[in-house]
């Protein structure tokens, strides 16, 4: 029976699975699904996950509970031999061993991309993952109660109640929004915080968001923003955030108790490194339309998806 891989049980995995169980018959070919996760996330519901406006385990997906004829390997596939066509997994704590395959699909995703920025990767939480969001909601509630102890107009409050979101992309948009719709709903628990008070800032470095939309659909979510108290800062870069004290390369200077970094991703690194499949300067597999792997000259990669 000929072996399909598919690396990562994300979106595009977890679907490439279900859809294979639709269309395969019984014994036409084995699905082996690789993913150190359990569950798929949807992505797209973090930042109400973040809000609390859903809860967390409405926004995964049981890998065993969906997925009935596909085997489900709970590890992670640290190096593709594709001319070979072998793959190692590496299951947590374990050792590591080989699986041969006839087709792979690689959908390992994607992760947040950082730059050297002194402070980011000690202080600010990215929003990839349940885990994360779950993390930025619970931080968002125990820095309001943490808050509403302390004399107002105090250094460590006004900290607490300020919220930073780097990246006027989709998901920091999103994120911001949500969270400000979380801080007012939180304000009518703690009569004790007053709405001005809770300051919520995005930084972008361009001079625009969401550039996926029209200018005049952008500028209409920055007038709305602006009108519920979400302050966004275009043509701003983040220089540092050394202890949460959040500097731009405008000279402002934003001491925050929540920090959310969505100015970015990039290609899965450790699974697109650690395989011999072709791919293009920004370290994504190059695909022609039909997501079969191709090379730099347009060649099928036999068996490659
Ligand atoms: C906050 C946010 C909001 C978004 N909103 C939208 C939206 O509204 N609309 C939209 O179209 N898109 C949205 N997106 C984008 C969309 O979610 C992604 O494009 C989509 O999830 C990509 O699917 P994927 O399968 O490539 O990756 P993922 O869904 O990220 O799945 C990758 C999987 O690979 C696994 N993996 C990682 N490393 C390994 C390894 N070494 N071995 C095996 N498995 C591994 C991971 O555990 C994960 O399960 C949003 C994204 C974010 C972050």
């Amino acid at each position: 029976m000929p072996k399909i891989l598919i690396v990562g049980g994300g979106y595009a995995g977890f679907y490439t699975a279900w859809k294979l169980e639709k269309h395969l018959r019984r014994g036409e070919a084995e699905v082996v699904v690789v993913d150190p996760l359990p569950y798929m996330t949807y992505l797209p519901f973090l930042p109400e996950v973040a809000s609390g406006n859903i809860e967390p385990r409405h926004a995964v997906v049981s890998l065993r509970r969906h997925l009935k004829r596909t085997r489900v390997i709970n590890a992670r596939v640290t190096n593709i031999d594709h001319a070979n066509k072998t793959a190692t997994i590496s299951p947590e704590g374990g050792e590591d061993w080989q699986y041969d395959y006839d087709q792979i699909v690689v959908t390992a995703g994607s992760v947040s991309r950082t730059f050297p920025i002194a402070g980011i990767a000690d202080n600010a939480i990215g929003l990839k993952s349940i885990e994360e969001a779950v993390a930025a909601r619970d931080t968002l509630v125990r820095n309001f109660e943490r808050a509403a102890s302390l004399p107002v107009g105090s250094e460590l409050r006004k900290r607490l109640l300020t919220v930073i979101v780097v990246g006027g992309g989709f998901a920091g948009i999103e994120t911001l929004g949500e969270l400000r719709s979380a801080a007012n709903a939180l304000l009518g628990q703690f009569p004790d915080i007053s709405y001005d008070e809770t300051q919520f800032h995005l930084i972008e470095a361009m001079g625009r968001i969401m550039p996926e939309v029209s200018l005049p659909t952008s500028e209409k979510v920055l007038k709305d923003l602006a009108q519920r108290g979400a302050h966004v800062h275009l043509d701003t870069q983040v220089a540092d955030a050394t202890d949460g004290v959040v500097k731009t390369n405008t000279g402002e200077e934003y001491p925050s108790g929540l920090i959310i970094w969505t100015a970015g991703v990039m290609a899965n690194p450790k699974v697109v490194n650690g395989s011999d499949l072709p791919r293009e300067q920004r370290g994504r597999i190059t695909t022609q339309a039909d997501l079969r792997v191709v090379d730099a000259e347009g060649n099928l990669v036999e068996g490659a998806w």
